[in-house]
């Protein structure tokens, strides 16, 4: 096996800067829902000192006296970036894992012959060109050293942002040293104090531990750990994407909500997206959860928080029965005279629609509203999503987070495009060639 890891640096500040160049070169930072505290750094914010999980409100004035850019996080955007980074490194490998919103396995295994940290340099500069977005590579035997060297290909400059460790036993002996066992993927925090205890501090103790001692203390996890570093790869590389589980979409609101109509308004909207979101994977919900809850941080005020599951009375991915449910449910759960800050809808026991059981009088996603349904994703996916929902579904804005410091979309709005020429906003690309000069280019203006 050889495997690269393709990592996305910074990736949230990077696509903010893609389309506002004037974060170029600057310190940024990406706050997380509501502008709650800080999730992403820039290099030059990292350099300043501004800590991760840093809540806002505390450091607000610092951030400002500093001259460090905030930006609310901006999901449409982020998701799109995502989408297009991962569709430009499916060109160069038949088999690709995507890992999380900025990282992705790439198998190249049987691609001996060619020079990988050629190869990946290549598909670096690709990325960056087609996308704007600067991306590192490790490449290893294992996932768990393509991890590693993904990590040192972001710390030292020397490797220009690509490191290959598969086929370089010095180069990994060098990189083991140099890493700490907490910083392996799969060990974390939780274990490197105990390791440490044992006098195991580098990911080379780590790998060098014994093995029946590594099994007892951290489980099968660990030892899989500890083989992968050793070469023996134990992780394969998960190219078919297994069939989700279960849909959630739950939100904090930017504003406590006392009256039902606010919950209502959102749980709806929830119910609309969960919906569109199960048929959109081909799978039908056989129950939905529906949970609604008070500030828990609020002390001072009464507290609420409670859950009904629902069953559906046979599987169903369908808007309007999703929407009956929730709203059902909500009429059950919710307390008078409480401020709910957070609800959400988790749709549950999700099954292929074809392998749903069905009923004498019923086939799971083939309703009446089967038509009506396609049409509606169709329009929505076309036009823009929420574009036509139900009248029960009011448009509201009570329950929308706080993000006072959010960049347009974009890449998924036509009414937020950037505006070439105006001050400010994206410039014409260079007319050059060779994507390695145009990275250049960038990166000195
Ligand atoms: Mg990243």
């Amino acid at each position: 096996m050889i495997v690269a890891l393709v990592d996305c640096n910074n990736f949230y500040c990077s696509c903010e800067r893609v389309f506002q160049p004037k974060l170029r070169n600057q310190p940024v930072v990406v706050l997380s829902n509501n502008d709650g505290c800080v999730i992403a750094r820039s290099n030059e914010a990292k350099e300043q000192g501004i800590p991760m999980g840093t809540p806002f409100f505390k450091y607000r004035r610092q951030l400002e006296q500093e001259g460090i850019f905030v930006r609310s996080s901006n999901y449409a955007l982020y998701g799109d970036m995502s989408n297009r980074v991962m569709t430009a490194l499916a060109e160069f490998v038949p088999d690709l894992e995507i890992y999380s919103i900025d990282e992705c396995f790439l198998d190249l295994t049987g691609m001996a012959h060619v020079d990988l940290t050629d190869y990946c340099r290549q598909i670096k500069a690709k990325v960056y060109q087609w996308t704007g977005i600067p991306v590192s590579i490790g490449i290893g035997s294992t996932k768990t050293s393509a991890k590693l060297a993904n990590r040192l290909a972001k710390k030292m400059p020397k490797t220009k942002g690509v490191l290959d460790l598969s086929n370089a036993p010095h180069l990994l002996e060098r990189a083991l040293e140099k890493t700490d066992a907490g910083d392996v993927w799969g060990i974390g925090r939780r274990w490197s104090k105990m390791l440490a205890g044992r006098g195991i501090v580098t990911a080379k103790d780590f790998r060098d531990a014994p093995e029946g001692w590594v099994r007892q203390k951290m489980g099968v996890i660990g030892a899989r750990t500890q083989l992968e570093l050793q070469g023996t790869p134990c992780i394969e590389l998960d190219i078919e994407t297994p069939d989700k589980k279960t849909v959630c979409v739950s939100r904090s609101f930017g504003k406590e909500i006392e009256k039902i109509e606010g919950l209502h308004d959102a749980l709806a909207t929830f119910a609309m997206g969960g919906a569109a979101k199960l048929r959109k994977l081909g799978l039908v919900a056989n129950a939905v959860n529906i949970s609604i809850r008070t500030n828990v941080h609020r002390k001072d005020q009464k507290q609420h928080s409670e859950s009904a599951t629902i069953a559906f009375p046979t599987p169903s991915s369908d808007s309007l029965e999703v929407l009956s449910v929730t709203l059902s449910g909500l009429k059950r759960l919710f307390r008078p005279g409480l401020k709910y800050k957070r609800a959400g809808i988790l749709l549950l026991d999700l099954v292929r629609k074809e392998d749903a059981s069905r009923t004498l009088f019923s086939t799971p996603g083939e309703g009446k509203t089967k038509n009506l349904m396609s049409a509606f994703d169709d329009i929505n996916q076309r036009v823009g999503s929420g574009l036509i929902t139900f009248g029960q579904v009011r448009r509201s804005t009570t329950w929308y987070m706080t993000q006072n410091h959010v960049s347009p979309r974009f890449t998924t709005r036509w009414d937020e495009l950037a505006m070439v020429g105006e001050p400010g906003q994206i410039n014409p690309p260079p007319l050059k060639n060779s994507s390695a000069e145009l990275i250049k280019g960038r990166r000195k203006t």
